[in-house]
């Protein structure tokens, strides 16, 4: 078995490799390790190898891991699971990033919840590329008019758009969405100079999320393993 050191460096090597296949420099795309239902052994297992940005999905979990691991205050928690509007505070106290924004409400609420001594709260707005009814996100029309109500927030900042591609679509379609995704976060991107994250890529679709533009790729299952 390989020790999450090694799945880590070979997800790095990864990340590497399809930066260089799509002519782009290896530190363009940050890795996110996506450490949701996995214990805090895991986690800092992953720290020690050198792992700074870690996400997780579920509140309640993951604000138990941020007070965990408190002593370890270079990590950057991020939020990437729906947050329900009785769950703001938790997560504007706890975490670093959201980006899962998918309603004007839940972002009122962060920006009203932000203790002022943690400095803004960075977020991205979720878009259902493929308009699949199971996911959240919102439509890839509503995206610019959710992100001009979000600039008006004064402890937010708008780092830019994640999305969740179908699983298992076929290669043409991956790189239809792909390309829907990435000319989406170049457009509502224009004249926003802070607007530099596309969270795209898991670790099923990481090379191709990268050759289509990601700067932020979330990865659980290839360097924490299975989830059960
Ligand atoms: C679980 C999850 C991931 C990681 O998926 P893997 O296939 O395990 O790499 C990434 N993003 C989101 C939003 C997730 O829920």
């Amino acid at each position: 078995m390989q020790t999450i050191a090694e799945r880590l460096n070979s997800t790095r090597e990864g990340i590497v490799q399809a930066t260089a296949l799509a002519h782009r420099p290896p530190n363009s795309v940050k890795l996110l390790a996506v450490s949701k239902t996995k214990p805090v052994s895991q986690i800092n297992l992953a720290y020690e190898a050198g792992q700074r940005l870690f996400g997780e999905n579920y509140i309640q979990e993951g604000v138990e891991k941020v007070q965990a691991l408190q002593h370890l205050d270079d990590i950057e928690w991020h939020m990437i699971g729906p947050i329900q509007s009785n769950k703001t505070k938790l997560v504007a106290e706890h975490f670093n990033w959201v980006q899962s924004i998918d309603r004007e409400k839940i972002a009122r609420r962060l920006s009203e919840q932000r203790p002022q001594e943690l400095g803004p709260l960075y977020v991205c707005i979720q878009v259902n590329i493929d308009s699949e009814v199971s996911k959240s996100g919102v439509a890839p029309d509503d995206v610019a008019s959710l992100a001009t109500a979000i600039e008006q927030l004064p402890n937010l900042k708008l780092r830019g758009l994640m999305a969740i591609p179908k699983a298992n679509a076929r290669e043409e379609e991956q790189h239809n969405s792909l390309c829907k995704l990435q000319e989406l976060f170049d457009s509502v991107g224009t004249s926003r100079p802070e607007f530099d994250t596309l969270s795209v890529g898991m670790s099923g679709d990481m090379q191709a999320a990268i050759a289509n533009g990601s700067t932020m790729v979330r990865v659980g299952t290839a360097i924490f393993g299975a989830r059960t």
